[in-house]
């Protein structure tokens, strides 16, 4: 049995007090289930998430990092840097990072090597732009990115990833993928797993679904058989409005 896992996504808002005030009300309200909650806050809100989410079971993700061990890249963040701090998962190839710094399916595999290397669970976002969709290429547009952002991974590797399924004319628009539409794909991604690791891994893969699911369509999405869970953008900054969605 796969256990839900609504993550949410802030992107780039929140300083490090709105951060922890989140956190404090947002522990109130959450109580331990067979639902699965993380946040996946900037880079300088990490450590003091970990710190009040200790002893929660709440999860703490970052939004990027890089593919290299460490070296000459101002700016970057490395996996190992997230794992030193309490980090344990993070999204790659949101994207806004596809579409704004030039992330690629190459870059996305590469990344994934080095999280798993240091003991970081990605959280890894495919989907398909609007034109892909009204041209019909959906599914191909899809099944590209996996078979790219898998590359030579190990099935223990793969069994333990998250995959978010984030359609991106479905992304921060206020227009949601219809549930049947979500499940159609969440349940292909799952095929495109299991044709290459077979079913006993693609069992175990978490594959969420993101693209405006907020507090009024959370249930009816998370109850779709293929859809293990959300990633929230908007709608995870609020506790309020998180804690609705995480208890669907
Ligand atoms: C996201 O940031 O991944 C996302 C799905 O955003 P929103 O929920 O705001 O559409």
């Amino acid at each position: 049995m796969r256990k839900p896992f609504i993550a949410g996504n802030w992107k780039m808002f929140k300083t490090t007090k709105e951060a922890v005030a989140f956190a404090d009300e947002f522990k109130k309200l959450y109580e331990q289930s067979d639902v699965l909650a993380g946040i996946c806050a900037p880079y300088t809100q990490l450590a003091a998430l970990v710190e009040a989410f200790k002893g929660t079971g709440i999860k703490v993700g970052a939004q990027n990092m890089h593919f290299e061990e460490n070296g000459a890249y101002t700016g970057e963040v490395s996996a190992d840097m997230l794992n030193e701090i309490g980090v344990e998962y993070c999204v790659i190839g949101h994207s806004e990072r596809r579409q704004y710094f030039n992330e690629t399916d190459e870059t996305v595999n590469k990344k994934l090597h080095t999280a798993f290397k240091h003991n970081i669970l990605p959280i890894v976002c495919v989907g398909e732009v609007l034109e892909e969709r009204d041209a019909g290429k959906e599914f191909d547009v899809v099944k590209t990115q996996m078979v790219g952002a898998l590359k030579d991974l190990t099935a223990d590797q793969v069994a333990s990833l998250v995959v978010a399924y984030e359609p991106v004319w479905a992304i921060g628009t206020g227009r949601t993928a219809t549930p049947e539409q979500a499940n159609e794909m969440c349940g292909y991604i799952r095929k495109v797993i299991e044709d290459i690791y077979g079913d006993e891994v693609s069992e175990k893969v978490i594959i969420q679904y993101g693209g405006s699911v907020k507090p009024n369509n959370a249930t009816e999405l998370m109850n779709m058989e293929e859809i293990d869970g959300a990633l929230v953008g908007g709608a995870s900054l609020v506790p309020q409005d998180f804690i609705q969605i995480v208890n669907f």
